[in-house]
Protein backbone atom coordinates (compact mmCIF):
# COMPACT_ATOMS: atom_id res chain seq x y z
CA UNK A 1 0.00 0.00 0.00
CA UNK A 2 1.79 3.23 -0.88
CA UNK A 3 1.76 6.44 1.33
CA UNK A 4 -1.86 7.99 -0.23
CA UNK A 5 -3.74 4.17 0.11
CA UNK A 6 -2.58 4.34 3.66
CA UNK A 7 -3.72 7.92 4.95
CA UNK A 8 -6.82 7.41 2.94
CA UNK A 9 -7.86 4.15 4.88
CA UNK A 10 -6.08 5.61 8.55
CA UNK A 11 -9.13 8.58 7.66
CA UNK A 12 -11.69 6.46 6.95
CA UNK A 13 -10.73 4.39 10.31
CA UNK A 14 -11.06 7.29 11.88
CA UNK A 15 -14.43 8.54 11.10
CA UNK A 16 -15.32 5.27 11.72
CA UNK A 17 -14.35 5.27 15.31
CA UNK A 18 -15.16 8.74 15.98
CA UNK A 19 -12.91 10.63 18.69
CA UNK A 20 -15.87 11.72 20.40
CA UNK A 21 -19.68 12.18 19.34
CA UNK A 22 -18.64 15.33 17.57
CA UNK A 23 -16.24 16.24 14.74
CA UNK A 24 -14.59 18.61 17.24
CA UNK A 25 -12.91 22.17 15.39
CA UNK A 26 -11.52 25.57 15.60
CA UNK A 27 -15.22 26.77 15.65
CA UNK A 28 -16.88 23.99 18.41
CA UNK A 29 -17.60 26.29 21.42
CA UNK A 30 -15.78 25.65 24.82
CA UNK A 31 -17.89 25.51 27.93
CA UNK A 32 -16.18 23.72 31.40
CA UNK A 33 -16.16 23.07 34.84
CA UNK A 34 -13.44 24.40 37.34
CA UNK A 35 -12.99 22.40 40.47
CA UNK A 36 -10.56 20.49 42.40
CA UNK A 37 -10.99 17.39 42.13
CA UNK A 38 -13.72 17.45 39.24
CA UNK A 39 -12.84 13.67 38.15
CA UNK A 40 -16.14 12.72 40.00
CA UNK A 41 -18.42 15.39 38.49
CA UNK A 42 -21.44 14.39 36.25
CA UNK A 43 -21.58 18.14 34.72
CA UNK A 44 -19.45 16.81 31.38
CA UNK A 45 -21.75 13.89 30.63
CA UNK A 46 -25.03 16.08 31.21
CA UNK A 47 -24.11 18.99 29.16
CA UNK A 48 -22.10 17.19 26.53
CA UNK A 49 -25.05 14.70 26.15
CA UNK A 50 -27.86 17.99 25.94
CA UNK A 51 -25.14 19.05 22.81
CA UNK A 52 -25.38 16.63 20.99
CA UNK A 53 -29.12 15.46 21.27
CA UNK A 54 -29.58 19.52 19.87
CA UNK A 55 -26.88 19.40 17.82
CA UNK A 56 -24.96 21.98 19.31
CA UNK A 57 -21.33 22.74 17.95
CA UNK A 58 -19.94 22.90 21.78
CA UNK A 59 -18.05 20.48 24.17
CA UNK A 60 -17.96 20.85 28.10
CA UNK A 61 -14.86 19.90 29.52
CA UNK A 62 -13.65 19.43 33.25
CA UNK A 63 -10.68 21.22 34.34
CA UNK A 64 -9.13 20.61 37.86
CA UNK A 65 -8.19 23.88 38.78
CA UNK A 66 -4.60 24.71 41.04
CA UNK A 67 -5.00 28.60 40.70
CA UNK A 68 -8.19 29.86 40.27
CA UNK A 69 -7.28 33.88 39.11
CA UNK A 70 -5.01 32.41 36.35
CA UNK A 71 -7.56 29.55 35.05
CA UNK A 72 -10.54 32.62 35.17
CA UNK A 73 -8.13 34.82 33.68
CA UNK A 74 -7.42 31.82 30.96
CA UNK A 75 -11.68 31.29 29.66
CA UNK A 76 -11.66 34.70 28.71
CA UNK A 77 -7.88 34.44 26.52
CA UNK A 78 -9.29 30.80 24.97
CA UNK A 79 -12.50 32.27 24.20
CA UNK A 80 -14.36 30.14 26.51
CA UNK A 81 -17.89 31.06 27.03
CA UNK A 82 -19.13 29.34 30.20
CA UNK A 83 -18.48 27.53 33.21
CA UNK A 84 -19.62 25.61 36.30
CA UNK A 85 -17.76 26.65 39.96
CA UNK A 86 -17.53 23.44 42.17
CA UNK A 87 -16.30 22.88 45.40
CA UNK A 88 -13.51 24.81 46.29
CA UNK A 89 -14.00 27.90 44.67
CA UNK A 90 -17.41 28.87 44.33
CA UNK A 91 -17.07 31.61 46.79
CA UNK A 92 -13.24 32.86 45.89
CA UNK A 93 -13.91 33.27 42.30
CA UNK A 94 -16.22 35.99 42.99
CA UNK A 95 -13.49 38.40 43.45
CA UNK A 96 -12.07 37.21 40.18
CA UNK A 97 -14.82 38.64 37.83
CA UNK A 98 -16.29 41.54 36.24
CA UNK A 99 -19.99 41.31 37.41
CA UNK A 100 -21.42 39.52 39.94
CA UNK A 101 -25.34 39.31 39.54
CA UNK A 102 -27.73 40.17 42.83
CA UNK A 103 -28.81 36.22 43.01
CA UNK A 104 -24.89 35.22 43.48
CA UNK A 105 -24.23 38.08 45.45
CA UNK A 106 -27.51 37.42 48.06
CA UNK A 107 -26.37 33.71 48.06
CA UNK A 108 -22.90 34.37 49.06
CA UNK A 109 -21.58 32.15 46.34
CA UNK A 110 -21.40 31.37 42.44
CA UNK A 111 -21.96 28.27 40.12
CA UNK A 112 -21.94 29.65 37.16
CA UNK A 113 -20.04 31.98 34.81
CA UNK A 114 -21.45 33.40 31.37
CA UNK A 115 -18.79 34.86 29.11
CA UNK A 116 -19.47 36.98 26.62
CA UNK A 117 -17.04 39.74 24.33
CA UNK A 118 -14.35 38.92 27.14
CA UNK A 119 -16.53 40.27 30.15
CA UNK A 120 -17.15 37.04 32.68
CA UNK A 121 -20.43 37.59 34.43
CA UNK A 122 -21.21 35.59 37.86
CA UNK A 123 -24.42 33.61 39.06
CA UNK A 124 -25.97 31.01 40.55
CA UNK A 125 -28.29 28.53 39.46
CA UNK A 126 -28.03 26.17 42.47
CA UNK A 127 -31.36 27.51 43.99
CA UNK A 128 -33.50 26.73 40.94
CA UNK A 129 -32.52 23.49 41.39
CA UNK A 130 -33.70 23.71 44.97
CA UNK A 131 -36.56 25.13 44.74
CA UNK A 132 -37.62 22.81 41.67
CA UNK A 133 -36.41 19.88 44.10
CA UNK A 134 -38.78 21.56 46.93
CA UNK A 135 -41.86 22.51 45.03
CA UNK A 136 -41.83 18.79 43.51
CA UNK A 137 -42.53 17.37 47.31
CA UNK A 138 -44.23 20.20 49.05
CA UNK A 139 -45.33 23.51 48.24
CA UNK A 140 -42.58 26.34 49.90
CA UNK A 141 -44.72 28.67 50.89
CA UNK A 142 -46.64 28.26 54.01
CA UNK A 143 -44.19 25.46 55.23
CA UNK A 144 -41.13 25.33 57.77
CA UNK A 145 -37.85 23.76 56.62
CA UNK A 146 -34.90 22.64 58.63
CA UNK A 147 -31.62 23.08 57.03
CA UNK A 148 -28.97 20.90 58.14
CA UNK A 149 -25.50 22.79 57.13
CA UNK A 150 -24.46 26.23 56.45
CA UNK A 151 -22.52 26.08 53.72
CA UNK A 152 -22.94 26.88 49.67
CA UNK A 153 -25.53 24.18 49.40
CA UNK A 154 -27.64 25.51 52.41
CA UNK A 155 -27.38 29.00 50.93
CA UNK A 156 -28.80 28.27 47.98
CA UNK A 157 -31.89 26.20 49.60
CA UNK A 158 -32.34 29.64 52.23
CA UNK A 159 -32.40 31.28 49.31
CA UNK A 160 -34.95 29.57 47.35
CA UNK A 161 -36.93 29.29 51.19
CA UNK A 162 -37.25 32.42 51.32
CA UNK A 163 -37.76 34.22 48.21
CA UNK A 164 -40.50 30.90 48.06
CA UNK A 165 -42.93 32.48 51.10
CA UNK A 166 -41.35 29.63 53.41
CA UNK A 167 -39.99 29.51 56.77
CA UNK A 168 -36.11 27.91 57.46
CA UNK A 169 -34.29 27.05 60.69
CA UNK A 170 -30.40 26.77 60.74
CA UNK A 171 -29.33 23.77 62.67
CA UNK A 172 -25.27 23.55 62.16
CA UNK A 173 -22.58 21.74 63.51
CA UNK A 174 -20.53 25.19 64.02
CA UNK A 175 -22.67 27.53 66.22
CA UNK A 176 -20.79 30.53 65.08
CA UNK A 177 -20.98 29.77 60.88
CA UNK A 178 -24.72 28.35 61.56
CA UNK A 179 -25.92 31.50 63.22
CA UNK A 180 -24.39 33.88 60.69
CA UNK A 181 -26.27 32.28 57.73
CA UNK A 182 -29.59 32.03 59.47
CA UNK A 183 -29.12 36.06 60.14
CA UNK A 184 -28.05 37.10 56.72
CA UNK A 185 -31.49 35.20 55.62
CA UNK A 186 -33.63 36.46 58.89
CA UNK A 187 -34.57 33.01 59.58
CA UNK A 188 -33.86 31.02 63.15
CA UNK A 189 -31.06 29.29 64.29
CA UNK A 190 -30.73 26.31 66.30
CA UNK A 191 -27.89 23.97 67.43
CA UNK A 192 -27.46 20.30 66.97
CA UNK A 193 -27.96 19.40 70.50
CA UNK A 194 -31.63 21.04 70.56
CA UNK A 195 -32.95 19.45 66.83
CA UNK A 196 -35.39 16.72 68.86
CA UNK A 197 -37.54 20.24 69.48
CA UNK A 198 -37.22 21.95 66.48
CA UNK A 199 -40.59 21.60 64.79
CA UNK A 200 -40.88 22.01 61.12
CA UNK A 201 -42.57 19.81 57.92
CA UNK A 202 -39.51 18.84 56.26
CA UNK A 203 -35.84 18.25 57.00
CA UNK A 204 -32.97 19.07 54.10
CA UNK A 205 -29.40 17.43 54.72
CA UNK A 206 -27.01 19.78 53.27
CA UNK A 207 -23.81 18.61 54.87
CA UNK A 208 -21.90 15.86 53.39
CA UNK A 209 -22.89 13.33 55.80
CA UNK A 210 -23.83 10.14 54.28
CA UNK A 211 -22.01 10.67 50.81
CA UNK A 212 -19.86 8.21 49.55
CA UNK A 213 -17.68 6.55 50.83
CA UNK A 214 -19.61 7.06 54.11
CA UNK A 215 -22.79 5.47 53.22
CA UNK A 216 -23.54 3.99 55.94
CA UNK A 217 -23.92 7.33 58.02
CA UNK A 218 -26.62 9.84 58.55
CA UNK A 219 -26.79 12.92 60.11
CA UNK A 220 -29.76 12.81 62.32
CA UNK A 221 -31.37 9.51 64.41
CA UNK A 222 -34.69 7.81 63.10
CA UNK A 223 -36.63 9.80 66.24
CA UNK A 224 -35.23 13.12 64.31
CA UNK A 225 -36.41 11.59 60.97
CA UNK A 226 -39.95 10.57 62.10
CA UNK A 227 -40.87 14.28 62.95
CA UNK A 228 -41.02 15.09 59.02
CA UNK A 229 -43.52 15.15 56.75
CA UNK A 230 -40.65 15.44 54.30
CA UNK A 231 -36.73 14.76 53.89
CA UNK A 232 -34.63 15.72 51.25
CA UNK A 233 -31.32 15.08 51.05
CA UNK A 234 -28.95 17.28 48.44
CA UNK A 235 -26.42 14.72 48.17
CA UNK A 236 -26.66 12.67 44.86
CA UNK A 237 -23.65 9.88 45.11
CA UNK A 238 -25.22 7.57 46.15
CA UNK A 239 -28.69 7.77 45.39
CA UNK A 240 -30.24 6.68 48.31
CA UNK A 241 -28.49 7.33 51.21
CA UNK A 242 -28.82 6.41 55.05
CA UNK A 243 -30.85 9.32 55.37
CA UNK A 244 -34.00 8.76 52.92
CA UNK A 245 -33.93 5.06 53.81
CA UNK A 246 -34.75 6.21 57.42
CA UNK A 247 -37.12 8.71 55.88
CA UNK A 248 -38.71 6.11 53.36
CA UNK A 249 -39.08 3.40 56.64
CA UNK A 250 -40.70 6.44 58.67
CA UNK A 251 -43.51 6.80 56.10
CA UNK A 252 -41.74 10.48 54.90
CA UNK A 253 -42.25 11.73 51.75
CA UNK A 254 -38.11 11.77 50.14
CA UNK A 255 -36.22 13.64 47.47
CA UNK A 256 -32.74 12.99 46.12
CA UNK A 257 -29.80 15.39 45.31
CA UNK A 258 -30.16 14.30 41.38
CA UNK A 259 -33.22 16.58 40.52
CA UNK A 260 -31.69 19.76 42.37
CA UNK A 261 -28.19 18.66 39.71
CA UNK A 262 -30.12 18.07 37.12
CA UNK A 263 -31.86 21.89 37.42
CA UNK A 264 -28.92 23.47 38.07
CA UNK A 265 -27.70 22.41 34.80
CA UNK A 266 -30.83 22.66 32.53
CA UNK A 267 -30.38 26.41 33.51
CA UNK A 268 -26.92 27.19 33.79
CA UNK A 269 -27.20 25.04 29.90
CA UNK A 270 -30.04 27.23 29.01
CA UNK A 271 -28.40 30.86 29.73
CA UNK A 272 -25.33 29.69 27.88
CA UNK A 273 -27.22 28.84 24.59
CA UNK A 274 -30.42 30.05 24.57
CA UNK A 275 -31.80 26.91 23.76
CA UNK A 276 -34.41 25.22 25.47
CA UNK A 277 -32.45 22.23 27.32
CA UNK A 278 -33.05 18.61 26.86
CA UNK A 279 -34.07 17.53 30.67
CA UNK A 280 -35.29 14.11 30.51
CA UNK A 281 -31.65 13.39 28.00
CA UNK A 282 -29.67 15.30 30.89
CA UNK A 283 -31.36 13.36 34.02
CA UNK A 284 -31.06 10.28 31.98
CA UNK A 285 -27.61 10.61 31.25
CA UNK A 286 -26.82 11.57 35.02
CA UNK A 287 -29.11 8.69 36.49
CA UNK A 288 -27.47 6.14 34.38
CA UNK A 289 -23.68 7.20 35.41
CA UNK A 290 -24.60 7.28 39.54
CA UNK A 291 -25.78 3.50 38.67
CA UNK A 292 -23.60 2.57 36.86
CA UNK A 293 -20.27 4.43 37.36
P1 LIG B 1 -19.71 23.29 52.34
O1 LIG B 1 -19.84 24.69 51.85
O2 LIG B 1 -18.37 22.75 52.65
O3 LIG B 1 -20.65 23.15 53.65
C1 LIG B 1 -20.76 21.92 54.33
C2 LIG B 1 -21.63 22.10 55.58
O4 LIG B 1 -21.81 20.79 56.14
C3 LIG B 1 -21.03 22.99 56.64
O5 LIG B 1 -22.02 23.77 57.24
C4 LIG B 1 -20.44 21.99 57.65
O6 LIG B 1 -20.55 22.41 59.00
C5 LIG B 1 -21.38 20.81 57.50
N1 LIG B 1 -20.66 19.57 57.81
C6 LIG B 1 -19.58 19.07 57.17
N2 LIG B 1 -19.22 17.91 57.72
C7 LIG B 1 -20.08 17.68 58.74
C8 LIG B 1 -20.22 16.64 59.71
N3 LIG B 1 -19.38 15.60 59.71
N4 LIG B 1 -21.23 16.72 60.60
C9 LIG B 1 -22.07 17.77 60.61
N5 LIG B 1 -21.99 18.79 59.73
C10 LIG B 1 -21.01 18.74 58.80
O7 LIG B 1 -20.33 22.28 51.27
P2 LIG B 1 -21.54 22.53 50.24
O8 LIG B 1 -21.03 23.13 48.98
O9 LIG B 1 -22.66 23.21 50.94
O10 LIG B 1 -21.93 21.01 49.87
C11 LIG B 1 -22.49 20.18 50.86
C12 LIG B 1 -23.06 18.92 50.22
O11 LIG B 1 -24.07 19.26 49.28
C13 LIG B 1 -22.03 18.08 49.44
O12 LIG B 1 -22.32 16.73 49.69
C14 LIG B 1 -22.32 18.42 47.99
O13 LIG B 1 -21.98 17.36 47.10
C15 LIG B 1 -23.83 18.62 48.04
N6 LIG B 1 -24.34 19.51 46.97
C16 LIG B 1 -25.32 19.02 46.15
C17 LIG B 1 -25.84 19.84 45.18
C18 LIG B 1 -26.91 19.31 44.25
O14 LIG B 1 -27.17 19.95 43.24
N7 LIG B 1 -27.56 18.21 44.56
C19 LIG B 1 -25.38 21.16 45.02
C20 LIG B 1 -24.38 21.63 45.89
C21 LIG B 1 -23.87 20.79 46.87
P3 LIG B 1 -19.48 23.39 59.70
O15 LIG B 1 -19.92 24.78 59.35
O16 LIG B 1 -19.60 23.07 61.13
O17 LIG B 1 -18.14 23.03 59.11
Amino acid sequence: MNDNAKNTALASQARARSYGPWPLSGRTRVFCILGRPVGHSMSPAMHNTAFENLGIDAVYVPFEVSDLSRAVRGLVALEIQGASVTIPFKEAVMDLVDEVDETAANIGAVNTLVINKGVIKATNTDWIGARRCLEDLLPIRGHRFVVLGAGGAARAILYAVTRGGGEAVVVNRSEEKGRAVAEAFGVDFSPFSAIERTEADCLINTTPVGMHPHEDKSPVSDTVVRRYEAVVDVIYNPLKTRLLTQAEAAGCRVAGGVEMFVYQGVEQFERWTGQKAPVEQMKEVVYSRLLDP
